[in-house]
């Protein structure tokens, strides 16, 4: 070992020990007749000092010395002056005198200040050996890692087995494109690189493996809008001979054992489950923040008879009003409403609507047009008090709920930030299929392995939307960490599946032809889901993006800054691999 001790350990108790430690130059101060030096590693950090009078040789390797250097010393510990005695670190009542050093690695003067963030982030990328040399960065990624141990100590304790699948593979659908990687040994064929081990851990399934878990890699090809990144990693799990609430009931376990240990908080289970319908109703959205304390209301019937020529018009036409009412009405000034007002019309709708309730009545734009009853309608069923505020919104239903769902999550922001809190709820009853207006064709919700609700089989070719699904997706504080369903264990109704989304007989054999032979060898009832690790870590660490709790992400173009990937490789390559690359110049 080149050290005795690590920055992060020294205290009284070592006192007068001669010792050796290592590591980075964190900061120098030159007090003229004392220099003090502090050392950092990744434990913590020690104040070295050095008195030229009294070791005279080392003063011009001292002063030598610059920021992130990588030096060693050889000193002996000695108890601060108690006014200089630090009592926020560990190491802060002693410090080590100087007595021999070693200069590692010099270091250059650095792109950056270790520990800011305000370069951009484009740079620290970049140097992204540099920027983790930041506290907090260095602290996720070991929050990350202690994480992935507890998940991992959860899953064996429950006989589950840890196993890896293929990244050179073929296509597994989950709505994304796929990378592809030329096979040098098969000229003209491309493997696929998974977007995740769907039909992998289904197999293991039918192979009797029983229970399985992977923290598995998982590849998409996809706009990276948001915070998205082409390859993330998921808890990935399959269970045989189980059903929705087996799977549920384990994924809560795992996350309050695991989420309990990293954090030392306390996790409630059983988590809250919200029908998909409702939750579109209530939040207009399928993975609500429920730490917001606004729900949207129907309120049509309210205004069946309204003298509002845009509502009648609204409602005449089919559509909807609904309204979400605002506790503290005071905090949402006339200006604000104006922004939202805005915000709706942008969006092609008619305006805002708004009532305030006083002590004295009501103030509305709309007041001469809103009847007594229809006040007292709202009171009774808003449960309405003075100092309330109510929004509505009228339009065509699914524009309305998205569109105050939006307006929802936005005050949200601002009434309820205070909410620190880890909200998990569970979204089930989904449906099987969703209609995709541009392609004009059915899609499955989840990906098409996904089982149907056992009673709607009979209608799924006679009405398709109304099939519901064995899925059921987990959200956190408003975002999605992972999604999972009971799957399709017979190869007729797979294939059923498959021809109701556009696929001719051809096109799932060659696609998915061992899935559905594998099928037909005692496949058991399975089911299973995956947990976005990245998503779920940078919500646990209070983080705003993915990119803080990931060593080497990529940029929105999908670049490594550091290492410059993708680049163009050799002529040679390309002829081994029999690619020519051939590309379209835009005029
Ligand atoms: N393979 C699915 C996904 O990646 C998860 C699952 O159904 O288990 O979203």
């Amino acid at each position: 070992m080149l050290r005795t001790h690590t920055c992060g350990e020294l205290t009284v108790k070592n006192v007068g020990e001669e010792v050796v430690l290592a590591g980075w130059v964190q900061s120098i101060r030159d007090h003229g007749g004392l220099v003090f030096v502090d050392l950092r590693d990744r434990y913590g950090i020690t104040q070295l000092v050095y008195s030229p009078q009294e070791n005279e040789k080392l003063e011009s390797a001292v002063k030598s010395l610059k920021n992130e250097s990588v030096i060693r010393i050889k000193g002996k510990v000695v108890k601060r002056p108690p006014e200089t005695v630090n009592k926020k670190i560990k190491t802060g009542e002693i410090e080590v005198k100087i007595e021999e050093i070693e200069i590692l690695n010099f270091s250059k003067p650095l792109p950056f200040e270790i520990g800011s963030t305000s370069c951009g982030e484009e740079i620290r990328l970049k140097y992204r050996y540099l920027d983790m040399r930041r506290e907090k960065f260095m602290e996720n990624i070991i929050k990350r890692s202690k994480f992935t141990h507890y998940v991992r100590e959860f899953l064996h304790g429950e006989n589950f087995v840890e196993v890896e699948t293929p990244i050179l593979t073929k296509s597994t659908p989950e709505g994304a494109r796929d990378f592809l990687v030329p096979s040098r040994l098969n000229p003209g064929k491309f493997y696929a690189l998974p977007q995740s081990p769907q039909l992998f851990k289904q197999l293991i399934m039918i192979g009797g493996l029983d229970k399985y878990f992977q923290i598995a890699r998982c590849f998409r090809d996809e706009d990276l809008r948001a915070d998205r990144q082409p390859e993330f990693t998921q808890i990935d799990i399959e269970m045989s001979f189980i059903n929705e609430d087996d799977v549920i009931s384990l994924v809560e376990r795992m996350i309050k054992f695991s989420v309990e240990k990293l954090l030392g908080i306390e996790i409630e289970i059983p988590f809250k489950r919200i029908d998909y319908n409702k939750s579109l109703e209530l939040y207009g959205t399928d993975s609500p923040d429920l730490r917001i304390g606004l729900e949207m209301e129907d309120l049509t019937d309210t205004f069946i008879n309204t003298e509002s020529e845009i509502l009648k018009r609204i409602i005449k036409s089919g559509g909807k009003i609904k309204g979400m009412k605002i506790e503290e009405g005071e905090k949402i000034s006339l200006k604000e409403i104006e922004n939202l007002n805005q915000f709706v019309k942008e969006r092609g709708g008619e305006g805002i609507g708004w009532i305030r309730f006083t002590d004295s009545g009501i103030q509305s734009p709309l007041k001469r047009y809103i009847k007594n009853e229809e006040i007292e309608d709202l009171k009774g069923r808003l449960k309405i008090s003075p100092g309330n505020l109510l929004l509505f919104l009228g339009g065509e239903r699914e524009w309305v709920n998205k569109t105050l769902g939006e307006i929802r999550v936005h005050l949200g922001k601002k009434l309820f930030s205070d909410d620190k809190n880890l909200n998990f709820v569970w979204i089930v009853n989904f449906p099987l299929f969703e209609y995709n207006q541009e392609e004009k064709r059915l899609q499955t919700k989840h990906h098409p392995f996904t089982s149907p609700v056992e009673e709607d089989i009979p209608i799924i070719e006679k009405e398709p939307l109304k099939v519901r699904a064995r899925a059921y997706d987990l959200i956190l504080n408003g975002i999605e960490i992972g999604g999972g369903s009971i799957r399709i264990n017979k190869r007729d109704l797979q294939e059923k599946i498959f021809k109701m989304i556009g696929l001719k007989e051809e096109e799932y054999r060659e696609r998915f032809g061992f899935l559905l032979e594998a099928l037909e060898y005692g496949a058991p009832p399975h089911g299973g889901i995956a947990i976005g690790l990245d998503r779920l870590i940078m919500i646990l660490l209070g983080e705003e993006t993915i990119r803080e709790v990931m060593l080497f992400p990529k940029t929105q173009k999908g670049i490594c800054p550091l290492t410059d990937a993708p680049s163009s490789v050799e002529e040679w390559q390309l002829k081994e691999n029999r690619i020519k690359v051939d590309i379209l110049q835009k005029k």
